[in-house]
Order: structure tokens, then sequence, then C-alpha cells
């Protein structure tokens, strides 16, 4: 099977304070409703979207954090593996945004440096805004972060945010692969090899991989999670999935 042939799985993780709009922000997102009750607990550890991005077949998988930040209790396994972050902030919550820079250094510590935006939801709701919008700006600028303003329940920008992620997502992950193969042409060279070597190695189609192989797309060192199936997922018939 061919690489290009392989789905690639892109775990987002959604953080911020309790109540920012995470949940509503996911569910909008992969089933493209708002509900206003929505429950704290979506009953499963993420939710997926299949897009195609940049011509790839991607699989997003987005994870929730089932309201557990209220308790600064979110498991390690949470972060582990992610690929992309969003930290949002709600509009009319200052503590969720000036809990932003604490959020993005928790998830960094976890998985190093992912890409990551920043989000300020609900901002149908200007007009009781806790902050400024030069504040926003500033946070933005300093944290070195892309500014999204959202409103999920208007579904105003939210596609934006995923689509933006994923797409820088795929391009770093390119541009690693890429220097990887240059790197392993010149090293096949300067053996006195004469013909350049294979460039699809096992290494750069089995990324991350727990068996020790290097990670070329994250540099979130090399850690790496493993999708268990569940039934229905068992059930269904996949074209094959790359585990980043
Ligand atoms: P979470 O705790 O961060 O997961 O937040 P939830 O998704 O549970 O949302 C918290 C509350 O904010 C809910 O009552 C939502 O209906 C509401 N909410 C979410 N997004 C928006 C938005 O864009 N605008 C407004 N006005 N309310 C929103
Ligand atoms: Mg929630």
């Amino acid at each position: 099977m061919l690489e290009e042939d392989l789905e690639i799985a892109i775990k987002v993780v959604v953080v911020g304070n309790g109540h920012v709009g995470k949940s509503s922000m996911i569910q909008r997102f992969c089933k493209g409703v708002f509900t206003k009750d929505y429950k704290k607990t979506i009953g499963v550890d993420f939710l997926e979207k299949h897009m195609e991005i940049n011509d790839k077949e991607t699989r997003l998988m987005l994870w929730d954090t089932a309201g557990q930040e209220e308790f600064d209790a979110i498991t390690k396994a949470y972060y582990r593996g992610a690929n992309v972050c969003v930290v949002a902030f709600s509009t009319v919550d200052r503590d969720s945004f000036l809990a932003v820079e604490n959020w993005k250094r928790k998830v960094e510590a976890e998985v190093g440096e992912v890409v990551m935006v920043v989000v300020q939801n609900k901002i149908d709701l200007i007009d009781k805004a806790c902050m400024t919008p030069d504040e926003v700006d500033t946070l933005a600028k300093n944290l070195r972060l892309k500014l999204f303003r959202i409103s999920v329940k208007e579904n105003f920008n939210v596609d934006e945010v995923f689509n933006y992620l994923c797409s820088k997502f795929l391009n770093k992950r390119a541009r690693k692969q890429k220097e990887l193969t240059e790197k392993q042409t010149t090293i096949g060279f300067s053996n006195g090899t004469e013909s350049v070597p294979e460039t699809k190695t096992k290494e750069s189609t089995v990324l991350g991989g727990s068996n020790g192989t290097e990670d070329v797309t994250n540099s979130n060192g090399g850690q790496s999670f493993q999708i268990k199936p569940t039934k229905e997922r068992a059930k269904k018939k996949t074209s094959g999935c790359i585990v980043l």
C-alpha cells in the first residue's frame, strides 16, 4: 500500500477553563450543531471528523475533557500524542482569558511544541466583554499564537480554526519528511553507494510508533498513542491509518 493512500490521523486537544465553550466547539465542528444545554460529559473520549486537507484524507480526533479542567485533573493521557491544540477562553470570563498562558505552558510541558492557536469564543457577547480587543491582540502576539475570534453559538469562524490547525500541521509534517528524505539521500552518497537509498523507510511510514521509531511529524519527544478499536471501528473496513 502506498503511503499516499493512508489516512492521516490528527489528535486535536482543546483546552481552557471550564464553561468557555470547548465541548460546544467540538460538537459544533464535528456535528454542526449547537446545544444550549450541552452536557459536561460527552460519554466518549473523543469525537471524530473525516476531512480532506491539502488533498490528503485526514481523520481528526477531537478530545474533550469531560469537565475535569475545573479540578485541574486532566490526565497525561489526554495530552499524550497531541498534534494540534486549541487554547480557548470566553469573551465574558476574564479569568479564562488570564489563564490562557498557563494552559499553553501546561500543554507544552506535556507534549512539547505543538501547532497551537488561541481562540476567543462567545464573540456574540462582545457587548459584555471582560477584556478589550487590544488586550487580546497583545496576549496573542506575546504568546506568538494565531488568534481566532469565534462564536460557537452563531457558528462563526469555527471551521476556520480547525482548517488552519490541520493545514499547518500537514505542512509541517511534509517539511519534516522532506528534510528526512534529503538527509537519507546525503548519507547514501557519503557512503560511496551509487544509488540513492529508498526514501520510504519504515520510520517514515509508521510514524511515532511505540517501537522506538523516530517520530518525524511530531516534536513532542516521540510520544504517540494507539487508537483502541471500538466495536464499531473494528467492524468498519478502513483503508489503513497512520498513528501519529
Ligand atoms: P466547556 O466547559 O468549556 O466545555 O463549555 P461548554 O461547551 O459546556 O459551554 C459552556 C456554556 O457556554 C454552555 O451553556 C454553552 O451553551 C455556552 N456557549 C458555548 N459557546 C457559546 C457561544 O459562542 N456563545 C454563547 N453565547 N454561549 C456559548
Ligand atoms: Mg466541556
